[in-house]
């Protein structure tokens, strides 16, 4: 594309009214699903609730299309996106399943799918290299959300949809949270409510091994190791071990809020400068933990107060870290979460969003 013509389209995008359609009652689901399908259609993109966080969607087969996503989330070109199917058969019109992975993979697809697991297997042809960063694989889920799976299959086709978000930061889990991160250059939004899991779902690529098939999860999510141990061998990337595959756009930065954030391992760690304002993002908010008290706190938010539940924490996290993100203060201090479970996805995203960009 010429420069001009490129800077004219980002002019246009930029000012463009982005609407919030409401999915509630059975005519307003009918006729927001609508609105979404003609607009994919005419290859435009549109931010769709999903059981994990929103999604911004376009046709997954048509490139032009694909590059609005990343236009409207400034997203760089080397970080792929997932491809969502309307049903889990739809496997082989995107992915080829190489014969020596194809019974673990059936038995994950019948398992997982419609759910927040993405497999990342060799793409078909037919998927546009924009999609996969260039790469020979293609990552493919199906999603269990009401409103995505009506819309992907009204329109019969796979739909790109990584989180409808600016690069790099907070993962949306609510419509306005959506029209937060991208009011005035996408041009629908439909509005299905908190999502489900509140995390990115769990990425996962698989090797033939004996005894057992290697599973490696790129991106841990909602499906955590203990679920996925009796279908293989399981292990996590972990950057800091020197064979670690490289994982693309798995960034160190990134689900990041604009004030600093600080994971604070012990209480007796925090030394608060003069001056400066601080807010807390508490796993319990209980006492006996020893953040609570540790200072007057400008801001706090509660993941799961009383036992500590982690999927309760999951689905706050997000949202919590958007409010905290908007209060005004100089830092957000975090408390650890517990390692188990869908806590790793947490401390993982909460690594994430610590590290100084
Ligand atoms: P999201 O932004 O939530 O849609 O997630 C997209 C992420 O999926 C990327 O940032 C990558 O980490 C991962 N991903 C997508 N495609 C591939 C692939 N072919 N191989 C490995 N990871 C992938
Ligand atoms: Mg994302």
């Amino acid at each position: 594309m010429q420069n001009d013509e490129w800077r004219m389209r980002v002019y246009l995008t930029r000012f463009m009214t982005t609407e919030i359609l409401p999915t509630d009652l059975p005519q307003e689901f009918k006729s927001a699903v609508d609105a979404a399908v003609r607009l994919l259609a005419a290859g435009e993109v549109v931010a769709l609730p999903t059981e994990t966080v929103y999604g911004l969607a376009a046709d997954a087969l048509n490139a032009e299309a694909v590059a609005k996503i990343f236009e409207a989330k400034e997203r760089p070109t080397f970080d792929p996106l997932i491809v969502h199917l309307p049903h889990k058969k739809d496997l082989d019109t995107v992915a080829e399943v190489p014969e020596t992975i194809a019974p673990v993979v059936k038995k994950l697809v019948e398992r997982f799918w419609p759910g927040p697991l993405t497999i990342v297997l060799p793409k078909k042809a037919c998927v546009p290299d924009l999609v996969t960063a260039g790469q020979p694989t293609v990552a493919v889920r199906a999603s269990k959300d009401l409103v995505f799976t009506r819309v992907i299959r009204t329109f019969g086709k796979p739909l790109a949809a990584p989180s409808a978000n600016r690069f790099g930061s907070i993962s949306p889990t609510s419509a306005n949270a959506v029209k937060a991160e991208l009011d005035g250059v996408i041009p629908l939004i439909l509005d299905g409510g908190a999502c489900h899991f509140g995390l990115e779902s769990t990425i996962i690529k698989i090797e033939p091994a004996a005894p057992k098939p290697l599973i490696t999860i790129l991106r841990p999510g909602p499906i955590t190791p203990d679920d996925l141990k009796v279908f293989g061998r399981v292990q996590l990337v972990n950057k800091k071990s020197r064979n670690a595959p490289e994982v693309p756009g798995q960034l160190e930065s990134h689900y990041a809020p604009r004030t600093p954030l600080r994971i604070l391992d012990r209480p007796s760690d925090f030394i608060p400068e003069a001056g400066k304002k601080y807010a807390l993002l508490s796993y319990r908010g209980e006492i006996a933990d020893g953040y609570l008290d540790r200072h007057e706190w400008s801001a706090v938010h509660v993941l799961s107060p009383g036992k500590g539940k982690a999927p309760e924490a999951a689905v706050r996290f997000f949202f919590a870290l958007r409010q905290l993100d908007n209060s005004g203060v100089d830092e957000i201090i975090a408390e650890p979460i517990p390692e188990r479970g869908i806590g790793i996805a947490i401390m993982d995203r909460l690594r994430r969003a610590a590290v100084v960009k």
